[in-house]
């Protein structure tokens, strides 16, 4: 060691890591990661209801009997294997050979995030403006941050981004905007979904701007009563870049995702990846492959969704039984997350340590936004704790708000 202090670095940093710092909450994690707490923070499947000895098994046989391969160094775009496999996925929600999908034009990611990395390198300068619901993906935030983009929020409902709005800050934008970033489905901290109807005027008001959409959709099989709307790429084949993942579907722990992209990008993209991480994992891709060859994953998707269902339920009846009066919040019809509303005066970042002491987790909202909005707002996942644990935390929660209230 040099005695080399963190603050000798900060003058040799480039300009896009130089705003990211680590927050307050991300300390809190750490505390909230204890069994005595019921984190409804997290976003975690619920990996225990897979077959893990069957996957297991079908993991042995990857690498004894395929290792030669499965160990192996690939080619950037993915195996053409599991490229294709991804499309057999993809035709269940409507996005087949008929809208121009196929294996050519599908580059295998190290889960959606990275797609979402690859998407930003593409296309976004430093300066350069997305537009994205408020609230949306922290992840996708993180990664338009360190591209030196701004962030311009754009308002959503019950349905879905609002149309009206969308048009509004693509006006306003004056050609700044470079694409929407949208999850349509189940969104990712809200819980609601884009309707039939909006998702048509959406991709209108996009195509008469010229405006790029890119859509991220890791939570569309995750349906607890019907199926989701067809997805925006199944409705259009041009002007779309589909970012999804097997980490909702399957197992996250492999990093197992995928783009969809129009043709001409194709290339683009399978360079932008390769010079990020040459290719993905070999061994996750054939393990994903596998899945999808020898296991009944359309029954573990329908498990899923079973197990999601009676949790949503579990947290939306204790939020109706315990909330203080002036709570309002979402109800997923699938998915992983309720977005809720706290009554007026209660400050969800400023509520948190005490959140904790009471030995409850949930994210504050304003990690959702760019723009520091959302403090009345909390994120509670449900796929994580079975329906008692759900209860107890909202419990907790309640109690801490009424203390709050009462102050
Ligand atoms: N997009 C959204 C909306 C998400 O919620 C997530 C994960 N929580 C991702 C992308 C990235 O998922 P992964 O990298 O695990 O595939």
């Amino acid at each position: 060691m040099t005695g080399t202090t963190q603050d000798d670095y900060t003058d040799r940093y480039a300009r896009r890591v130089r705003g990211m710092t680590t927050s307050e909450i991300r300390a809190l994690f750490a505390v909230a990661s204890r069994p005595e707490v019921v984190s409804l923070a997290g976003g975690s499947p619920y990996i225990a209801a897979l077959p893990l000895d069957a996957v297991g098994e079908m993991m042995g046989r990857l690498a004894s009997e395929l290792g030669t391969t499965s160990l192996q160094y690939g080619i950037g775009q993915g195996t053409i294997e599991l490229r294709e496999r991804i499309c057999e996925v993809m035709s269940l929600s409507g996005i087949d050979a008929s809208v121009g999908a196929s294996p050519d034009d599908v580059v295998v990611t190290v889960g959606g995030q990275q797609g979402l990395d690859l998407v930003a390198r593409l296309f976004l300068d430093p300066g350069d403006m997305v537009l994205a619901e408020g609230p949306t993906y922290v992840g996708a935030l993180g990664v338009f941050q360190a591209a030196q983009a701004q962030v311009r929020h754009v308002a959503m409902d019950a349905d879905g981004l609002v149309p009206a709005a969308l048009e509004q800050a693509i006006v306003e934008s004056g050609g700044r905007a470079k694409f929407l970033y949208t999850i349509p489905t189940y969104q990712n901290p809200a819980g609601v979904t884009l309707t039939d109807a909006r998702r048509d005027e959406i991709l209108d008001i996009c195509g008469r701007h010229g405006l790029l959409v890119v859509e991220d959709d890791p939570y569309g099989m995750l349906s607890f009563a019907g199926e989701a709307p067809r997805p925006l790429r199944a409705r259009r084949r041009e002007g779309i870049i589909y970012v999804s993942t097997f980490s909702k579907t399957f197992a996250p722990g492999l990093r197992v995702g995928w783009v969809l992209a129009p043709h001409a990008v194709r290339e683009k993209l399978v360079m932008a990846s390769e010079a990020n991480i040459l290719c993905p994992s070999a061994f996750a891709q054939g393990a994903v492959t596998q899945y999808l060859s020898t296991m009944p994953w359309r029954e573990q998707i329908k498990t899923y969704r079973e197990v999601y269902r009676e949790r949503r339920d579990a947290l939306l009846d204790a939020l109706r039984d315990l909330m203080p009066a002036g709570t309002t919040w979402t109800r997923p019809e699938g998915g992983l997350f309720v977005w809720a509303t706290l009554p007026e005066g209660l400050d969800s970042k400023a509520m948190m340590p005490r959140a904790i002491a009471a030995r409850v987790a949930y994210v504050p909202g304003t990690g959702f936004y760019a723009d520091g909005t959302g403090g009345t707002n909390l994120r509670l996942n449900f796929s994580f704790p079975p329906p008692e644990r759900i209860r107890e935390g909202v419990r907790r929660l309640a109690g801490v708000m009424e203390q709050e209230l009462a102050m």
